[in-house]
């Protein structure tokens, strides 16, 4: 994509060709319009096209271009958010409803997955979120009381087993969560892609949403060699929002993210670093993640954005912090590196527009998308469908907010990344 190996990096090399598809041209009509072909985007389009309803996508680039295509694949359950601040942000009522979906949304994944047999290294052994000091070890049995009070099958997980899950003393304890897992996500949004195709959505690449007018009862959309016409259009643009509703990405501060993969590792080191093969992020506020594929490749990550003088400080950085965590990994290189932008919203916490008669959407998954994308494109459908109201959706409609210091902050973020990457994993 884009002949940058930097923008999906390892996930472009090994997922499975996206589906054939085609540039819109001339003046068509659906029943729905969904604007951006992502994890949100494509769930909508094939639960809408599950019920029989007439969808047709509109894609500015390729299937899984914007952040889909280019994030660690960890399948979440739940957001960054402690639990009990959700309904404080949303209300009791939005807030318990959304926990609850978001809680449960990597099982979604997982039946979509199954029934689509979608080709895209699921991983279903949960994620651990790891302690980092005192200080980790206080907040993750904060997030366990908060989720087990809600009935989430979450454990706490002691310094001796975190060690042996992980193959490494570095964490203090760990939150197991084994509703989630990992996946190959471009793999996994080009399946979504294959699915709604086979259920007879249109999806045209290629084609961004440039203008919207109203024509009776219908939206026409155009693009730049044809429109699409429906009743209902359904943003799901997110962070890489462009054209009419780049107030999407505006009302977002960018937080770039980046992942470097190692070569297949030989089996006496892929057996010593994550025998189970659960998802792993810490508890530090410039955080690292990492996570094995299926061919043994540890995929190490952490905010930055590798260009300019980022690209050196971040690399360098990357392999200090991977072999003090896993000595055994010294001398491995990285095979393939790359980044995009994670969009912040101002608490936190997603959000749901309505942003004209029958156009919403839903953005702002601050790093959560992959499940929640999938749930809340489904939640879409049912709405779109008559089947439930506004009173029934996970979120409660939001205004548009302009985040005045969106650019200082992005600066702030990249700035406040190197100057930690450089500082620290010295000895
Ligand atoms: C580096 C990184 C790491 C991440 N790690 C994780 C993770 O481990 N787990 C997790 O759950 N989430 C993670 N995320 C977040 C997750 O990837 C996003 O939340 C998710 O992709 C959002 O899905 P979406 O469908 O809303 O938007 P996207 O996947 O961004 O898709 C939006 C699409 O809309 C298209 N578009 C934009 N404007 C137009 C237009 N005018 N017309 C037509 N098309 C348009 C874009 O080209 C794009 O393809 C990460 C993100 C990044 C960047």
């Amino acid at each position: 994509m884009l002949n940058d190996p930097r923008s999906h990096g390892l996930w472009e090399l090994t997922a499975p060709a996206a589906p054939e598809t085609g540039q819109l041209a001339g003046d068509l009509t659906a029943d729905v319009v969904v604007v951006g072909a992502g994890f949100c985007g494509l769930s909508t389009a094939l639960h809408l096209a599950e019920r029989g309803v007439d969808v047709a996508v509109m894609e500015a680039t390729e299937v899984g271009f914007g952040a889909a295509g280019r994030n660690v694949g960890l399948v979440n359950g739940g957001m960054w958010v402690m639990p009990d601040d959700i309904p404080k942000v949303l209300g009791a009522q939005h807030g318990e409803r959304a926990l609850r979906l978001l809680g449960d949304a990597p099982l979604l994944v997982r039946d979509v997955v199954d029934k689509y047999e979608i080709d895209c290294e699921l991983e279903r052994n949960g994620t651990l979120h790891l302690a980092v000091g005192d200080a980790g070890v206080s907040e993750l049995r904060e997030r366990h009381r908060q989720w087990t009070a809600r009935g989430a099958p979450l454990e706490l997980l002691d310094v001796k087993e975190t060690q042996q899950r992980v193959g490494s003393p570095a964490y203090a304890a760990s939150l197991f969560d084994p509703r989630a897992g990992t996946i190959q996500p471009l793999a996994y949004v080009r399946g979504l892609a294959k699915a709604a195709i086979q259920n007879h959505v249109r999806i045209f690449t290629s084609s961004p949403a440039l203008r919207t007018e109203r024509r009776g009862a219908s939206w026409k959309i155009s693009s730049k060699r044809g429109s699409l016409s429906g009743k209902w259009v359904i943003v799901a643009t997110d962070a890489y929002s462009v054209g009419p509703w780049a107030s999407v990405r505006r009302e977002q501060v960018h937080l770039p993210y980046f992942n470097l993969a190692t070569p297949p590792l030989p089996a006496n080191l892929r057996a010593s670093i994550l025998p189970g093969l659960e998802g792993c992020w810490d508890t530090k506020e410039i955080l690292t993640s990492f996570r094995m594929d299926r061919k043994g490749r540890l995929v190490f990550g952490s905010v930055g954005a590798l260009r300019n003088g980022g690209h050196a400080v971040h690399t360098a950085w990357a392999k200090r912090a991977m072999s003090r965590i896993f000595p055994q990994l010294a001398n491995i290189e990285f095979e393939a590196a790359w980044f995009g932008k994670i969009g912040m919203t101002s608490d936190a916490v997603p959000r749901f527009h309505e942003f004209d008669e029958n156009i919403v959407g839903f953005s702002g998954f601050n790093g959560r998308g992959i499940a929640p994308g999938t749930t809340f494109g489904k939640t879409l459908a049912a709405f779109v469908s008559g089947d439930i109201g506004l009173e029934n959706m996970p979120l409660p409609s939001s205004t548009l907010e302009t985040s005045r210091i969106r650019v200082l902050q992005e600066s702030y973020y990249e700035a406040g990344a190197q100057i930690a990457h450089l500082a620290t994993e010295r000895f």
